[in-house]
């Protein structure tokens, strides 16, 4: 990640704020388990936050089933909320999605989502906190 994001912290840093699993997800792009994570069938109203930073993400008006095991929305919460790039890890194309603040990957988009977006934004639990509703 060679962007500039507001919130920047060395790698100790993060390692000493986050868990190891978090640490392996939104800094080193890991990827959690499919339908092991906390969010994957978690239907309640509410904000999904960066884990690493706190930015609004995602909420459950735009979360649907998508049948992966991840968490999966058709839209960001605002459009400037996440950034993209494309990743050709394991010899593939894809759109990587990463926090706009902190640059924590989330997971990847793909364009197989439901209307009115058609996007299909497959995120690790891992990567994000819930807020419910108040
Ligand atoms: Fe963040």
């Amino acid at each position: 990640m060679d962007k500039e994001f507001e919130i920047t912290h060395t790698q100790e840093e993060w390692q000493e704020r986050l868990s190891k699993e978090e640490y392996h997800v939104l800094r080193e792009k890991g990827t959690e388990r499919a339908f092991t994570g906390a969010y994957w069938n978690h239907k309640a109203p509410g904000n999904y936050l960066c884990a690493g930073c706190g930015n609004e993400l995602f909420g459950s008006d735009t979360k649907y089933e998508s049948g992966t095991g991840w968490p999966s929305f058709w839209a960001p919460l605002t459009p400037d909320a996440i950034g993209t790039e494309t990743d050709y890890a394991f010899g593939m194309a894809r759109v990587e999605v990463h926090c706009s603040r902190c640059g924590g990957h989330l997971g990847h988009v793909f364009s197989d989502g439901p209307k009115p977006t058609g996007q299909r934004y497959c995120l690790n639990s891992v990567s994000l906190e819930f807020e419910p509703e108040s």
